[in-house]
């Protein structure tokens, strides 16, 4: 009997894999370091309702794989639901800000477009930077949306992956979605099961902590970062080094009595910032829940996952006396935050590329060892899914193709 393919990691991308591996009644060895399955698409409760701590939008509606997997009854139409509060200061901006803020956006994306080398997202802004509302929509495109730092992050990776399509969020929570429909597709987890290194000079052979695993072929699904503490021999043809993982933290705050703190259900607040300000965006109430949650991401993510939780809570406080009277926290109960960044599996939220490094996640992503050797997840996603579950999905059906193919010869 041939050796089974050996799946590194039981997230989106792994789970994948591993569904389509077996499909076509191939053996399949799929190991995950942590005690439960999913990854970064993982849901728990606070108070009543579900809470995701990483994945929570199903982005990209209209091609989004897995939208076709789910009961159509638990999809939340998100963006129908949604308005937004921008805030200038501690009050809200007026019609003609606004419209000066759009006529920055499109600023924003012509000199993004126009730039043709692969230099950092801040610098290919400098010549725009004075204009009002820029180092808004770079802090809300570049250090919240891509979790990225604008001063090493490339200006071609941001504009390959930038999101657009429509947005869905699921009642359940998406990591549930992913542990209880996707996960039994994909068979038998071996949970609690790090791989510590991986040898491919002559044949596929794994350290983990079962002892070593001999595989006919291999999918590795880890974050970068994940990746990079694995000892590969011989090295990878492309190091991860370029694919550094960005952060996105979120604090959730459960509401206290009955009041709504005058917000809308799935209401957003953003603010207007100025170069080096630090951004916070807050959203209120989502999908029915009886809580709101204040995401932070980029540098100051980094900063506050350093300085700890009571930090966090204290800077998400007091921007939220600012934007909604000093007595807003009167509203705010028990808080839940997220933690990344100190989570061993992880190290960080998704992936982007430095300056330069543009093409390491389709480089990263080539198949080697005769096509037995595939590294895949998020970070190699394509065609603009880099950093979403929908990439990691689409990058495990690929894998699954190669290693198939590699193994068939
Ligand atoms: C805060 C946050 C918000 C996000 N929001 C969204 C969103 O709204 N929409 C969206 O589409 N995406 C979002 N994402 C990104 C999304 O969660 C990821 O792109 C996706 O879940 C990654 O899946 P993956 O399979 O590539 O990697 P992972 O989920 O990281 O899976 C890899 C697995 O490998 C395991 N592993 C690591 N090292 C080892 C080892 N040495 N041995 C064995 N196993 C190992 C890990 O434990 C993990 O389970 C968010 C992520 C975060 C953190």
């Amino acid at each position: 009997m041939s050796d089974p393919v050996l799946i590194i990691g039981a997230g989106v991308a792994g789970l994948s894999a591993a569904t389509a591996l077996r499909a076509q009644h191939i053996d399949v060895l799929l190991v995950e370091a942590s005690a439960r399955v999913g990854g970064r698409a993982y849901t728990t409760k606070l108070g009543n309702h579900a809470f995701d701590h990483g994945a929570n939008w199903l982005h990209h509606a209209e091609r989004n794989p897995l939208l076709a997997l789910v009961d159509p009854a638990e999809i939340i139409d998100t963006d129908a639901l949604r308005t937004r509060r921008v805030m200038v200061g501690n009050r809200v901006a007026t019609a003609e800000e606004l419209a000066e803020r759009d006529a920055a956006i499109a600023v924003f994306d012509h000199t993004i477009a126009a730039s043709k080398t692969d230099i950092a997202v801040a610098r290919a802004l400098d010549p725009v930077r004075g204009t009002p509302w820029i180092p808004t929509i770079e802090a809300w495109e570049a250090a919240h949306i891509a979790a990225a730092d604008p001063a090493d992050f490339s200006v071609l990776d941001y504009a390959a992956t930038a999101l657009d399509g429509g947005n869905r969020t699921l009642r359940g929570g998406l990591g549930h979605f992913v542990a209880t429909s996707l996960a039994p597709a994909a068979g038998p987890v071996f949970l609690s099961t790090p791989v510590s290194a991986l040898d491919w000079s002559d044949g596929i052979r794994a350290e983990t902590a079962r002892g070593t695993i001999r595989a006919s072929a291999c999918i590795v699904t880890c974050s970068t970062a994940a990746l990079a503490r694995i000892r590969i021999s011989p090295g990878l043809p492309v190091s991860p080094e370029g694919l550094p993982m960005g952060l996105l933290t979120k604090m959730a705050f459960r509401l206290r009595g009955e009041g709504r703190m005058g917000l809308a259900p799935e209401e957003s607040i953003s603010p207007m910032i100025r170069d080096g300000e630090p951004y916070m965006s807050f959203l209120a109430w989502p999908g029915g829940a009886d809580h709101a949650v204040a995401f932070i991401g980029g540098p100051k993510a980094w900063e506050l996952s350093r300085a700890g939780e009571a930090a966090t809570a204290a800077f998400v406080r007091e921007r939220l006396r600012l934007w909604l009277g000093s007595d807003s926290d009167k509203w705010l109960a028990e808080t839940l935050m997220t933690d990344w960044a100190n989570n061993e599996w992880h190290l960080g939220a998704y992936a982007y590329a430095r300056p330069g490094h543009a093409g390491d996640r389709a480089a990263l992503g080539t198949p080697f060892a005769d096509g037995r050797m595939v590294i895949a997840g998020e970070a190699t996603a394509q065609d603009g899914l880099a950093g979403t579950v929908a990439g990691a999905w689409i990058e495990g059906q690929r894998a699954a193709r190669t290693v198939l193919d590699a193994i068939s010869k």
